[in-house]
């Protein structure tokens, strides 16, 4: 029984999502080196407590003749892309009881004007989203010693999730335009596509932006413990900690949303951006820049924010 769902939750995870699965992932394996051996163990017994409904715990491999140390990093990068895993509507209570669509964003609604950014009031109706509110959230509850383990699990691997999210500037930026009066949702409805294209070809912006990693980096048919760690190695040599410890702003989840909106507002939508066209090699390269800079970002963050709440 165990077996087959746990295939079954494989198969799940094959398609693209936010941060796509290879950001949420390589983001977990920059944690993981980070933390301490105790963070770790703490990490692995909670998200091994997860309630049944959630098929959280089934992502750890009790059958493997790999070594343990190897199936209880793999098991913490899976419970990073859980929160995507349940969109999925073929299994409705885990649905109904799990997906929070709104929880993997935070959205602040701005435009252009006069070549400046203004900022808006959400349109009527819109909330923009969650995600910060939730950081806050989920670390009181990770750190709350009264919380069982088994909620503590859900709160870890949506922690794990959104704290990689908010590190992508199109989870933090809705641009109002005369086309989008209500905001583009994220580069969701900025076509890249040449306009008329079907609408299971069309690529966007949030797309692009989401899946830059994986579109820039030959994987083969290499598996994510192959792949993950050679992407992360490359990230963190280019990105080292030491050239970010200093803006770790541990527990501050508003100033890293602050901080990727900024690039939403700086480096995503320059003038030679256009709809309906696929942005220039000089953009792409930029994106891919800022994406590696950011998954380093946000590895660090969550590996010294499990440190703290889970001990040195
Ligand atoms: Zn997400």
């Amino acid at each position: 029984m165990r077996v087959a769902r746990l295939l079954l939750v494989f198969v799940l995870v094959s398609s693209v999502f936010a941060w796509d699965d290879v950001g949420h992932k390589a983001t977990a394996y920059i944690a993981w080196q980070l933390m301490s051996p105790q963070a770790r163990e703490k990490a692995v017994k909670i998200l091994l407590s997860a309630p049944e409904d959630s098929h959280l715990a089934v992502f750890f491999s009790n059958y493997s003749a790999r070594p343990l140390e190897v199936r209880q990093l793999e098991f913490f990068m899976m419970a990073s892309v859980w929160a995507d895993v349940v969109r999925d509507r073929n299994f409705p209570v885990r649905n109904s009881k799990y997906h929070k669509s709104d929880w993997h964003y935070f959205d602040k609604f701005w435009k252009f004007e006069n070549g400046k950014v203004k900022l808006l009031e959400n349109p009527e109706g819109e909330s923009g989203g969650k995600a910060v509110e939730k950081l806050f959230e989920l670390e009181k509850i990770l750190r709350d010693p009264s919380v069982q383990d088994s909620e503590k699990a859900i709160a870890l691997a949506w922690f794990l999730h959104i704290a990689g999210d908010i590190h992508q500037p199109l989870h933090n930026s809705a641009k109002v335009t005369e086309a989008f009066p209500k905001g583009d949702q994220g580069g969701n409805l900025f076509l890249l596509t040449p306009k008329g294209t079907p609408r299971e070809k069309q690529e966007n912006l949030h797309w692009f932006w989401d899946s830059i990693i994986i579109r820039n980096i030959e994987r083969g048919s290499a598996c994510d413990l192959d792949f993950i760690p050679k992407i992360t190695e490359m990230i963190t040599a280019e990105y080292p900690l030491s050239s970010m410890r200093n803006k770790l702003e541990l527990g501050k989840y508003d100033k890293w949303h602050e901080e990727a909106f900024e690039i939403a507002v700086t480096k995503v939508y320059p003038p030679t951006l256009k709809m309906f066209e696929m942005p220039s090699e000089e953009y792409r390269k930029e994106a891919f820049r800022i994406s590696k800079q950011q998954i380093a970002l946000a590895g660090y963050r969550i590996g010294e924010t499990l440190n703290q709440i889970f001990g040195k």
